[in-house]
């Protein structure tokens, strides 16, 4: 059988399937952020892995080495934070291509170092070997949680209000644009269009992981399921109805998008809710919460972080699907339009 026909979610299932059930110690495992084990009474590990690929995850012609360190790691505190924990430890493993030199990797290690010093994890180990063509990194993070602060995707309740951290659709529209000036004919430089749209490239060139936040968010105790927007908010939204068995209402007014960020929609031609809802790699969190709870929390959050919640949508029943409410009104299938690897 060929990848493209069950596509990338559709292996995962089936690997799931094959690795068979939970053994003991197993609290969460394949299909949420992170996976997360019992080796102590009180704490549990999580464990999360991530394989970026150059020209499939990163082009080295618009991302330097730091930013890709940088990027790789928040990639996966951000799976950390949306479980609710904090990161410790990490492996790093890289396939390098002859074309690297020396200096590019000590600067691709700068930036993974940079995300550890800021949230406090450590590379422990990793392991190096040579690429005939690309560069490729596995980074492996390993951070803690108590137990009764996991917020795994599957607990969202019928009746919850959808809610998610800052501004959607930013790194995509920092990407569009960085692509674009690689393809102009005029060959607009990085560093004026970084200077003419700092925002969005900022967005994508060095997110910020919520870390402060999903721990807040944990430690409240009230938050019902939980996931980072890494592929766009409706296949995000979309996995925490399918983990929850649920389904979600979205008010396409609700969504945070910030002003730069529409403004470079328009220069672009795109929709800026099409970025919001598939671009990805925003990096925020999207949670479910009782609204009893919400307004409280919406407000320690922005009052500890300095982030703003916004209120969303509503979680329904699975058999009312996923739903996409625009501005008339009109209701529409929320369709998951992310990134396809097969
Ligand atoms: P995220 O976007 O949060 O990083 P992914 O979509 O990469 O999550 O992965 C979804 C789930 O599938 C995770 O629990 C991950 O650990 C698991 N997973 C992904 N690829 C594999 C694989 N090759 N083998 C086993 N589990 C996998
Ligand atoms: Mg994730």
């Amino acid at each position: 059988m060929r990848l493209e026909q069950i596509g990338e979610f559709g292996l995962i299932a089936r690997l799931k399937e094959k690795i068979g059930r939970k053994g003991h110690g197993v609290v969460t495992a394949i299909g949420d952020d992170a996976a997360a084990v019992r080796i102590s009474p009180d704490f549990l590990v999580l464990l999360t892995a991530d394989v970026l690929v150059e020209r499939v995850h990163f082009d080295r012609r618009i991302h330097s080495m730091w930013q890709i360190g940088w990027r790789t790691a928040v990639a996966n505190v951000s799976d950390i934070a949306a479980m609710g924990g904090l990161p410790r430890y990490a492996l790093v493993s890289i396939c390098l291509p002859e074309v690297i030199s020396v200096e590019q990797v000590e600067e691709l290690y700068g930036g993974m170092k940079a995300v550890g010093d800021e949230h406090h994890f450590e590379i422990v180990g990793g392991d190096t070997v040579s690429s005939p063509h690309d560069l490729v990194i596995s980074f492996s993070l390993f951070g803690e949680v108590e137990e009764d602060c996991l917020v795994s995707r599957g607990g969202a309740r019928v009746g919850d209000l959808i809610c998610v951290t800052g501004e959607l659709g930013g790194s995509q529209a920092g990407l569009a644009l960085l692509q674009q000036a690689l393809s102009s004919k005029r060959g607009t430089r990085k560093r004026l269009l970084e200077n003419r749209w700092p925002l969005v490239c900022d967005r994508h060139l060095r997110p910020q992981p919520r870390l402060a936040e999903g721990r807040l968010l944990a430690q409240e105790r009230v938050v019902h399921a939980m996931i980072d927007i890494s592929d766009g908010l409706a296949a995000d939204v979309g996995h925490i109805a399918r983990e929850s068995g649920v389904g979600a209402e979205i008010i396409e007014d609700r969504i945070p998008i910030g002003s730069q960020t529409r403004l470079a929609a328009r220069h672009l031609g795109v929709s800026s809710r099409d970025l919001a809802l598939h671009g990805g790699e925003d990096f925020e969190l999207a949670f479910t919460i009782s609204s009893e709870d919400a307004p409280g929390v919406v407000e320690s959050v922005r009052q500890r972080t300095g982030i703003a919640v916004s209120i969303i949508g509503k979680v329904i029943t699975a058999p009312q699907g996923l739903v996409l409410i625009s501005a008339s009104g009109k209701r529409h299938p929320l369709l998951a339009e992310g990134y396809r690897h097969f």
